[in-house]
């Protein structure tokens, strides 16, 4: 999985597959549920940690649906287009309202499914549908209202594969939104590590502050374990810096915790998700 994610490091995946049409996860669902094996939706990967034991069932790569169409107001896009590529369109037809998502690395699925955000926008800002299919093989069309959602959640995601997703936007001038757009790619590459594989920040902001900011008022800026490092760029991702093993990974995690627990008596929650089996 270390090809497969942007931490550049996990064991590897028992199956792993492209699923493209709807009759390719009719197949698949079909054939997990009869046989009782596990199924794991695979976006670009960039905010998923695979232990060095790898993992069991069959892993769902949507790399392969990567439709972007924009029509008026509204974008549709497939689970596996870029987010970034759909903001792009955006700009570039004149809409507004998906420009400060510009840069986040994921797939339109992916932010769906974690609420991705930036700069005070996110993912369901303007999200207006998304066409999904549940684990039994139903096909369902959710509204958003359909989905209570906050800060990096959704409530209920979880039982459903996202196939696809439409924006509606704004009308805005070109020129403003191209110029918001470079803005915020800039600020990304100024203020992220990015020079390095990592899968964006670590922990959830917590109320009223920034986790980056307590891990750094903590001393921990640069600690490293094995060849996983916290960024001296940003506080908040940790790097994968020399060939780290994805438990140095978990152990840096586990370690930032307990220091700012100790610290600051405030107990980190951890956006990334762990998948797979990690070596003690
Ligand atoms: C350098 C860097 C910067 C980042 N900056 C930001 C940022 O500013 N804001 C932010 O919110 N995040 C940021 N991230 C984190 C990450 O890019 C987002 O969380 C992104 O939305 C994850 O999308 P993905 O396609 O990579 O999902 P994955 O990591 O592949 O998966 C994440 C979760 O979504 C589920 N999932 C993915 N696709 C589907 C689908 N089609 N159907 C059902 N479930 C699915 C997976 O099962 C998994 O549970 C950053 C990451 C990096 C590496």
């Amino acid at each position: 999985m270390a090809r497969h994610t942007t931490y550049r490091t996990g064991g590897p995946a028992e199956t792993y597959i492209y699923p493209k049409t709807t009759e390719d996860w009719s197949f698949v669902l079909k054939l997990a549920r009869t046989e009782n094996i596990p199924l794991h939706i695979l976006g670009f990967g960039s905010n998923i940690l695979v232990g060095g034991k790898g993992m069991g069932g069959i892993v769902c790569s949507t790399r392969r649906m990567d439709q972007i169409a924009a029509k008026e107001e509204r974008i549709t896009a497939e689970a596996g287009a870029a987010l970034d590529k759909v903001c792009e369109t955006a700009v570039n037809a004149g809409l507004c309202g998906m420009e400060k998502l510009s840069g986040i690395p994921g797939s339109v699925g992916g932010a769906v499914y974690m609420n991705a955000g930036a700069f005070g926008q996110e993912t369901f800002d303007c999200l207006e549908y998304v066409e999904v299919i549940d684990f039994e093989g139903r096909p369902a069309m959710l509204q958003k209202k359909d989905l209570p959602h906050g800060y990096r959640h959704v409530d209920g995601i979880e039982n459903y594969i996202i196939l696809s997703a439409g924006f509606s936007l704004g009308k805005k001038d070109f020129s403003s939104l191209t110029e918001a757009r470079n803005s915020i790619l800039h600020k990304r590459r100024e203020k992220q590590p990015l020079e390095f594989p990592s899968a964006g920040s670590v922990f959830k902001r917590p109320a009223g502050d920034y986790a980056s900011r307590l891990i750094d008022e903590a001393g921990l800026r640069g600690l490293s374990i094995g060849g996983a490092k916290v960024s001296e760029k940003h506080a908040g991702f940790i790097i994968n810096f020399n060939h780290a093993t994805p438990e140095d990974i978990k152990q840096l995690m586990e370690e930032i915790k307990r220091q700012v627990r100790e610290k600051n008596g405030i107990e980190l929650e951890t956006e990334q998700i762990l998948w797979g089996e990690f070596a003690s």
